[in-house]
This record gives structure tokens, C-alpha cells and sequence, in this order.
């Protein structure tokens, strides 16, 4: 599978360096054997896509709302992140989780409405410090994995430790094993055989010094990257990374 690389911005990016820093990964993008997209805030969504439309990098948004329109002061539907010429979208992150209640079955009909869009939803699951502490870890995955994604689904998944997101704290090698043959083994059980093909990344203080060792992980099929994704040549150090 070719290995899969997202940037998510979060809420930073002004135009006109935004613009700059795309078309330099754009041009570094078409030389790598793996996918880059970079989900910028939805104000960035159609300039970047229309400067990077006939590169190898693709645009995705960080949200959407689960209505494909409606009155929903403030939101922005599937359909319209799917006009500004985005191709994915994040949903489920944990801090949309944390600060804006979204629940696993907001999630999954963000999911099926993403989808019906045209959008590839990676979808975002995780435990917090808390959970890991007390063992339940697998137990609170298997249940995001479970309510989150529709019984057709065929998009991505980002495993995300909360406690991991924005620390500089990484699972160990052995941690990230367990839970990402975990996830694959469930969505086999539940999808079939076509899940042996469905990307599975990893998320959560992923850099370029540490990216190599994350990615060599066999069920590990790409890396959801914040802060390093800001940053032109950490976020190409890291997707150079993902294919050796
Ligand atoms: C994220 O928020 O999706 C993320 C992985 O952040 P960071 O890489 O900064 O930990």
C-alpha cells in the first residue's frame, strides 16, 4: 500500500504563505513514492486547491458538519468542502471530540456525509492518558472504531492518542504494534477482506527523528502530523521517511 501522509494545520495559515508553502511541497510531492495531503482551515481550503489543482498534493479540510446543508450557523457542509476542490477531511480529531462534544455518532454521520460528498474521510480515534493508564486502551479504540465508522465504510483511520497530540510523547514501537494490528484485525472482522487495504495511520507528536521508526511498523500505513506539518522540510523529512 502506498504509505499516506496528512498535515493537519489546526487554526494557523494566512494566505499568501500558505500559498508559497504548498506549491513548495507540491513540487517536492511529485518525487515522492507516497501521498501527501495537507489539511489546511476552511478559509485556505480553495486557494490552496485551486494553486496545487495538476500537482501530486491534495487538499483536505479538518472538519465537516453532519448535515449536507441546513440551518447550522457557522458550519460548513460536505458538499461544500467538496467544492472548494478538497479531496479529504478529517473527522473525529480529538479536540473536536474535547471542545466541540462531538460524540462517536456525530462522527459516523459526518462520516456517511463526507463520503456521499465525494470526500475520503480520515476518521480519528484515540485513548487519553487516563485510559492508557488503566489498561483500557483497546477497549475505548474498539468502541470508536465501532460507533464511529458506517457499516459501508472505506476511508482512512488515524490512530491518535490523546496523551500523545502536541506533547512530544510517543507510544513506544511495541504499543503502536499492538494497537494498530488491533485496529486492522477489527476492521477485517468487520468490512472483510477489502480492509487489508484501508490506511491505517498513526498520529500524535510524529517528527522527522522519529518518524522513520513509526512508519516501519507493519500495520502502520502512513502518519497524521500536526506541528510538524507546519514546517516545509519536517513535514517532506517525514513523508521521505515513509518510503524507506
Ligand atoms: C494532530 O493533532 O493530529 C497531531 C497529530 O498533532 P501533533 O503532530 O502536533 O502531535
Amino acid at each position: 500500500m502506498r504509505p499516506l501522509i496528512v498535515g493537519n494545520w489546526k487554526m494557523n495559515g494566512a494566505r499568501e504563505s500558505a500559498i508559497k508553502m504548498a506549491c513548495e511541497l507540491a513540487d517536492a510531492a511529485s518525487g515522492l513514492a507516497c501521498d501527501l495531503v495537507i489539511c489546511p482551515p476552511f478559509t485556505l481550503l480553495y486557494p490552496l486547491a485551486l494553486a496545487l489543482d495538476g500537482t501530486a498534493l491534495a487538499v483536505g479540510a479538518q472538519d465537516c458538519h453532519q448535515a449536507a446543508a441546513g440551518a447550522f450557523t457557522g458550519d460548513v457542509a460536505a458538499p461544500m468542502v467538496a467544492e472548494t476542490g478538497a479531496t479529504h477531511v478529517i473527522l473525529g480529531h480529538s479536540e473536536r471530540r474535547q471542545y466541540h462534544g462531538e460524540t462517536d455518532a456525530m462522527v459516523r454521520a459526518k462520516v456517511e456525509t463526507a463520503v456521499r460528498a465525494g470526500l475520503i474521510p480520515i476518521v480519528c480515534v484515540g485513548e487519553s492518558a487516563a485510559e492508557r493508564h488503566a489498561g483500557h486502551e483497546t477497549e475505548v479504540v474498539g468502541a470508536q472504531l465501532a460507533h464511529s465508522l458506517p457499516d459501508n465504510f472505506a476511508g482512512v483511520v488515524a490512530y491518535e492518542p490523546i496523551w500523545a497530540i502536541g506533547t512530544g510523547l510517543v507510544p513506544t514501537v511495541e504499543d503502536v504494534t499492538a494497537m494498530h494490528d488491533f485496529m486492522r484485525a477489527q476492521l477485517l472482522a468487520r468490512f472483510g477482506a477489502g480492509a487489508a487495504q484501508r490506511p491505517l495511520l498513526y498520529g500524535g507528536s510524529v517528527k522527522a527523528s522519529n518518524a522513520g521508526q513509526l512508519l516501519a511498523v507493519a500495520n502502520v500505513n502512513g502518519a497524521l502530523v500536526g506541528g510538524a506539518s507546519l514546517v516545509a522540510s519536517e513535514f517532506l523529512a517525514i513523508a521521505q521517511a515513509a518510503t524507506q
